[in-house]
């Protein structure tokens, strides 16, 4: 009976240890199996958060191509970005030519732009204001409807890109300088700026269009001030012509405001400028006025040059600055032809 107590017992506490070890290897079997999930999910997930700057994010990327490591920072900037939807991550990648393409990007400064930005649809307040779109401070775009408009889109991602510190005083070349690359650089669509953009083309005729990537990419309208100093033009004309901008951007939609008047002073002083620097014969002046008159008043397709699809298309033949005086002469007879 002993025995048999004893076997029992045993056998027992063999049973009764059975059980608990089947416990402790499907507990632990568990745990580790989740312990390895929310690690491999952690790593992912640090992965996708790990490059807190621009640098870090070029740093880890493994590729020879400079800019090819550029291009995958900021594509990485804007797949992390969690408030991005896939068809809009997949249009911001679209961009990221352009800030390869201009050297003065801050590459700091687009990271951290991409990595925050967003964009909220249907706003009942903008579409009552008979806006499609626009760019707030806090870095995202709003769509006035869920229609999708890619020289829209285009248009805010150039403002949001562009550095905020430009002066006051300098929204005409803003407005222009964003209008014009929408349109040279991506869709040949044209976004409702046409004015602000012929000044930026008035201004690529004057200097290199080199140095408005410049004043975009940096916020420092001083490169450009400079860029016109050196090519002889004094301050007060300069200082007139930006002021004049202004006062148009600023009254633009206001009915009772005297565009015609505003936009012949502008041609007027581009007029005096361009004779200042290429000393144009008193012939060509007089036409020359009323062809300047002409494009800031024309929409963007009445212009054959190209200045700011430069970069992209280098060796494009449609892509021409700063024009030879033949090519001037041919431009004003067209023009004047077109006008009268
Ligand atoms: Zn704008």
């Amino acid at each position: 009976m002993k025995n048999s107590e004893v076997f029992e017992k045993t056998c027992t506490k063999e049973k009764k240890c059975k059980v608990p070890i089947i416990i402790i290897v499907a507990v632990l079997l568990t745990l580790c199996l989740t312990a390895t999930g929310i690690f491999f999910c952690y790593k992912a997930e640090s992965n996708a958060n790990s490059y807190a700057n621009y640098e870090d994010a070029f740093n880890n990327i493994e590729n020879e191509d400079t800019e090819q490591k550029k291009a995958e920072a900021l594509y990485y900037a804007i797949v992390s970005n969690s408030s991005l939807r896939k068809k809009e991550k997949e249009e911001l990648s679209n961009y990221i030519q352009y800030f390869k393409d201009n050297k003065y990007i801050d590459y700091n400064h687009v990271f951290e732009k991409l990595k925050t930005f967003k964009i909220t649809w249907n706003n009942p307040f903008l579409l009552k204001e008979g806006i499609s779109a626009t760019y707030n401070a806090d870095n995202s775009i709003t769509f006035a409807t869920n229609e999708y408009r890619q020289e829209s889109l285009t248009h805010e991602i150039f403002h949001c890109i562009e550095k905020e510190n430009m002066p006051e005083g300098y929204g005409w070349f803003s407005e222009g300088f964003t209008s014009l690359l929408n349109y040279e650089y991506f869709d040949k669509k044209g976004d409702g700026w046409s004015t602000k953009a012929n000044i930026i083309r008035c201004l690529c005729e004057l200097i290199d269009p080199d140095i408005l990537f410049k004043v975009s990419a940096t916020g420092e309208p001083n490169y450009l001030i400079d860029a016109l100093n050196k090519k002889g033009i004094d301050g007060k004309k300069i200082k007139e012509l930006f002021d004049l901008c202004e006062k148009y951007k600023v009254v633009e939609f206001d009915v009772d405001a005297n565009l015609q008047e505003m936009l012949t002073k502008i041609a007027s002083c581009f007029v005096e400028m361009y004779n200042t620097i290429h000393d144009t014969p008193d012939y060509v002046r007089n036409s020359f006025y009323y062809s300047i008159l002409r494009i800031l008043e024309e929409t963007y397709d009445y212009y054959d040059y190209y200045y700011l699809n430069k970069l992209k298309v280098n060796d494009s033949p449609e892509t021409k600055y700063n024009k030879t005086q033949d090519e001037l002469s041919t431009m004003i007879e067209k023009s004047l032809i077109a006008h009268y």
